[in-house]
């Protein structure tokens, strides 16, 4: 058990023409290289290999297929000059993120044919990620046939959630017989921060109620009561939920028809304006980055402003509904890039909450370290800015699985 802590775990996240890597060694948890393998099978394809402490080495090469990517990204990571380890040898299991474990997996798993079955059943439910990360898995089957694999699922956290969370007003046989329901995803940041604001507090995470936002490109929020997911705001796919950077989140579904209507649209084109036109892109007309929206406001924009008040308040309403949902809530911790890196946002949002118990502090809360605590030491619900770690979580669960 000892010796495994000495050991190194390799995080994939497989996209369908990327794939993002690092090494993560286990006994301080401290990243040894990362890096991306971008364009995989189009023109222009390269490896950005960053070992720690050393300047990013970008190699320009034409890398037609994941199996070759691993390949790739293997040779640097054991090359003389820049490479971080002597051998494979030093490679302890592999930790794969995989989008959609549907109801199958509620927690992290050793790879095997049955598990590739399942994650091949689950396709219809992530089309556009599940295949990708099968090919991750069988590109590092093919190069590191002995190694052990493990599955983490963004689905995993949320399947804790009960029936009166999960389910939708619509008819029960689509739930019985086609399995549609509400699955949550960004599960492994969620259940990172949930822990760590527990340590950071203090506390166990059975001691807590803590809500998660999670906001990014992508978005959600999450209800996290004593340790377990019990609602979270993407559903069957991450559509649902808080505005995000080109995805609508809530709307009512009537919509749907009546833009097809007036465009005459099919459902594909109706679908692809919610995934890919809408959001923080589609009001604002401007950017789905939120960076471009705030200085687009600060010069005077108002559709730039409205965008971010829509925003904000519906992240708000989340947070309200979720302490409903939970009887109460203890901290309420903001994450990824726009949660870490956007304190004007994060006070915004909070604003004018003092009537839950949570009080602010405007100055801790104008940071954009990894760790702050943005309450005020008097408030009698902790708020905090934590910088996620989905890979660190990923590679804890795949030396936990391997161990
Ligand atoms: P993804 O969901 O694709 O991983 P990120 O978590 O990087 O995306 O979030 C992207 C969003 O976070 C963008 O709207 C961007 O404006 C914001 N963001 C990321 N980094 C920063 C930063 N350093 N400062 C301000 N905003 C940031």
């Amino acid at each position: 058990m000892e010796d495994l802590y000495k050991v190194k775990i390799l995080v994939i996240n497989a996209g369908s023409s990327s794939l993002k890597y690092q090494l993560i060694s286990m006994m301080n948890e401290e990243v040894l290289a990362k890096g991306i393998v971008e364009r995989i099978g189009i023109d222009g394809s390269k490896l950005k290999h960053k070992p720690t402490g050393k300047d990013q080495i970008v190699t320009e090469r034409p890398i037609s297929s994941h199996t070759e990517a691993i390949k790739i990204v293997l040779d640097a990571l054991v090359d003389k000059e820049n490479g971080v380890i002597s051998s494979m040898d030093d490679i302890a299991a592999v930790g794969h993120r995989v989008v959609h474990g549907g109801e199958k997996f509620s927690g992290s798993v050793l790879i095997d044919d049955e598990v590739m079955e399942a994650l091949r059943e689950n396709i219809e439910l992530a089309p556009l990620h599940n295949p990708a990360n099968i090919m991750g898995i069988e590109a590092c089957k093919e190069n590191m046939p002995d190694k052990k694999q493990v599955g983490v699922f963004d689905t995993a956290f949320h399947q804790t959630m009960p029936e009166w969370a999960y389910l939708y007003g619509i008819p029960y046989r689509y739930y019985r017989e086609y399995k549609v329901r509400r699955y949550g995803f960004h599960g492994t940041s969620h259940k990172y921060i949930s822990q760590k604001v527990a340590k950071v507090m203090g506390k166990k995470p059975e001691e807590l109620r803590t809500i998660v936002c999670h906001l990014g490109n992508g978005g959600s929020v999450s209800a996290v009561k004593y340790g377990k997911s019990i609602d979270t705001s993407m559903g069957l796919t991450p559509l649902e939920g808080v505005i995000m950077g080109t995805r609508c989140g809530d709307i009512d579904p009537s919509i749907i028809e009546y833009i097809m209507q007036k465009d005459n649209i099919d459902i594909s084109a109706a679908m692809n304006i919610l995934n890919k036109e809408s959001g923080l892109l589609g009001v604002s007309e401007i950017s789905s980055d939120m960076r471009d929206i705030e200085s687009a406001m600060l010069s005077g924009d108002k559709m730039a402003l409205t965008t971010y008040r829509l925003f904000c308040y519906r992240v708000k309403k989340y947070i309200g509904a979720y302490a409903a949902a939970m009887g109460g809530v203890d901290a309420v911790v903001f994450t990824a890039g726009i949660g870490e890196n956007n304190p004007t946002m994060r006070a915004d949002i909070l604003d004018d909450m003092e009537y839950m118990g949570l009080k602010i502090d405007r100055k801790t809360n104008d940071s954009k370290a990894d760790l702050v605590q943005i309450s005020t030491n008097d408030s009698k619900v902790a708020a905090y800015s934590i910088a996620t770690n989905e890979e660190l979580m990923i590679a804890r669960d795949t030396l936990e699985l391997v161990s």
